[in-house]
């Protein structure tokens, strides 16, 4: 008898083919005695927890000691959960749910647990989501270490397996990536999920977002996994098992020649050269950007030096990591952003007021104009670190010249400070602002009278062009780089660069995406910055295609006037010039 072929779709997180067997990997349900205590136990029950957290907190550790060579990723995330377990909100309140309720400590952890989780969903953030995850991973352990059951047995799972789980642990895949899975596949998680994070660093195919998976297929089913569309066909036909054995050959080898082509520099065919480099969060992350063929940072996003942490970084913290930064991108430099906080980012301790629509709230620069102390601490760091390599600050959703003039002046300031306290300072630090307001994009021309450079947000400029909040999966499907208005806009925001003579770039997820290249190269744009992952790639794709061909696209775009057939035309016209590289589908984000 043979099984029931189905196809489920998900969010593609890591691309490449796995082609294998399901194990299934149930982490969920753990069942929970329910008991009081009397009085003469409470103690002894308070010593049963400290021994399920100090076991918790060593078989993490296990972990990590066997791991320390997989990368910072990883040993940062199992590093937090061990700190989780010391965690007062978590271990403080479970000891005293057991001593004023005489509860026993499975029941009171469970309690406490609940009441973290909702606190985290009432808020409406991919980060705190995954906090959420974090919370729910290290109470289950711990869970089941008081119950004396062993942990989910991932040592089952064999070496040609694709993991099937309704979500994992980063120590869950840390554990399994020794065991050289094949792939992930989870009914929880999104793009920046851990899961999705470890699984492109470990380079294995990953789709998450499935929502049911772990009910829908058992241990054993064969499967087919794209990493790149989310796809997942389960039990397939002996047909489509060639055709995706075949795709997964010519994927395997078209990855080895752009990897080993990564540091290759980027031109067209016919000589145009693209300069492509790195969106970083963390400073660390620089060398590796490198590493991936980067020419230097395009993007930092300080706002990450600012999170996870009860009071906020000084002058001199800052400049340590700035300067870390200016030093490690080499000649090439860094583009440093100052504080983009507000909106979809959300920082505990600098939470003012609530604000009912915080997209459109005290975000970005204009909470910095509001903070001025918190704004001039960050721009003095930055102004120190400029002294140890090529630094370039960005200004974050500028809307108009006013601020420009604004940050120079306090930039002028904040010089005379730092040059009067003896330290050295760079003569030149070009100042740049993110195109990622309609209003800026629209008045570009004035302000590229203004800005030393230009680098274009679309990840913003889309969403406030469109009225599409980014962050909101029931409009993702609006949410489409390829409107005809986005187009003319890029297209205007470029031309009034060069107009003007000032360096324009794009650092939005666009500017990661291979289907998309074509399309912006065409538009005028020879500068991009992106995630590291995608620089090997999207390197080839430039060396695949020439700035003749992008414009000649380019200009047929014009004429048309509905975003379907805007897409349609580019994917068309990207498959044939990109024929040789491997985009198994293209825009599937768009989805
Ligand atoms: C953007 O808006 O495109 C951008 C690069 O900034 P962020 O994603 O940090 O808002
Ligand atoms: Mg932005």
């Amino acid at each position: 008898m043979s099984a029931e072929r189905f196809v489920m779709e998900g969010i593609g997180v890591s691309p490449g083919y796995a082609i294998g067997r399901a194990h299934l990997v149930d982490r969920r349900r753990i069942q929970i005695p329910k008991y009081h205590l009397p009085h003469d136990q409470v103690e002894s029950e308070l010593e049963r927890l400290e021994a399920a957290l100090a076991q918790s907190e060593s078989q993490i550790q296990d972990v990590r000691d066997k791991l320390s060579d997989a990368g910072e990723e990883h040993g940062l995330i199992l590093e937090a959960h061990q700190l989780m377990l010391r965690d007062e909100q978590l271990v403080h309140a479970t000891r005293e749910a057991i001593r004023a309720d005489l509860i026993n400590a499975e029941w009171a952890l469970k309690k406490v647990i609940r009441s973290i989780k909702q606190l985290f969903d009432n808020i409406d953030d991919e980060y705190f989501r995954e906090r959420r995850a974090d919370v729910e991973f290290v109470g289950s352990r711990v869970l089941r270490n008081l119950l004396g059951t062993a942990q989910p047995n991932l040592s089952l799972v064999g070496p040609s397996a694709i993991v099937v789980a309704h979500d994992l642990s980063p120590a869950d895949t840390a554990f399994l990536m020794r065991t050289a899975v094949l792939g992930f596949a989870t009914d929880a998680g999104g793009k920046t999920s851990h899961t999705a994070i470890m699984a492109r660093s470990l380079d294995l195919p990953a789709v998450v977002g499935l929502e049911n998976i772990s009910e829908r297929v058992a241990t054993g089913d064969m499967l087919i996994l794209d990493g790149a569309s989310g796809r997942i066909v389960v039990n397939p036909s002996p047909v489509e098992l060639a055709r995706y054995q075949r795709l997964q050959l010519e994927w395997q080898n078209r990855l080895a020649v752009i990897t080993a082509s990564r540091h290759a520099p980027a031109a067209t065919t016919d000589g145009v050269p693209v300069h492509i480099a790195a969106n970083v969060e963390r400073p660390e992350e620089t060398r590796t950007a490198l590493e991936f063929g980067a020419l230097g940072v395009g993007l930092y996003r300080t706002e990450y030096l600012y999170m996870n942490r009860e009071t906020l970084p000084s002058e001199d913290e800052q400049y340590a990591a700035y300067r870390q930064v200016v030093e490690d991108a080499g000649p090439s430099g860094a583009t440093i952003r100052t504080l983009d906080i507000g909106g979809d980012k959300f920082i505990e301790h600098l939470k003012r007021n609530r604000e009912l629509n915080p997209v459109m709230g005290l975000r970005a620069i204009r909470f910095c104009l509001h903070e001025l102390k918190l704004f001039k601490t960050q721009l003095r760091a930055l102004l120190r670190a400029s002294a140890h390599g090529r630094l370039r600050i960005l200004i974050p959703l500028v809307s108009g010249v006013e601020e420009v003039r604004v940050v120079r002046a306090l930039l002028q300031d904040c010089r005379d400070e730092v040059v009067a306290a003896g330290h050295a300072v760079a003569d030149d630090i070009p100042l740049g602002i993110m195109i990622e307001l309609p209003s800026a994009a629209l008045i570009a021309d004035v302000l590229a009278h203004e800005a030393d450079f230009f680098a274009i947000g679309t990840n913003d400029l889309i969403q406030y062009m469109l009225a599409i909040d980014r962050g909101n999966e029931h409009v993702a499907h609006l949410y489409r780089p390829l409107h005809p208005a986005v187009l003319r806009v890029l297209a205007q925001v470029v031309a009034a660069a060069h107009a003007a003579g000032i360096p324009v770039s794009m650092c939005g997820e666009m500017a990661g995406e291979p289907g998309y290249i074509p399309v912006l190269l065409g538009l005028g744009l020879t500068e991009l910055s992106m995630n590291t992952v995608s620089v090997p790639l999207v390197k080839s794709v430039v060396r695949a295609i020439s700035m003749a061909d992008c414009r000649a696209l380019f200009s047929e775009l014009s004429a048309l006037v509905t975003t379907a057939e805007i897409e349609r035309r580019v994917a068309l016209r990207t498959q044939q010039l990109l024929k040789d590289l491997p985009l198994p589908e293209l825009f599937s984000h768009a989805r």
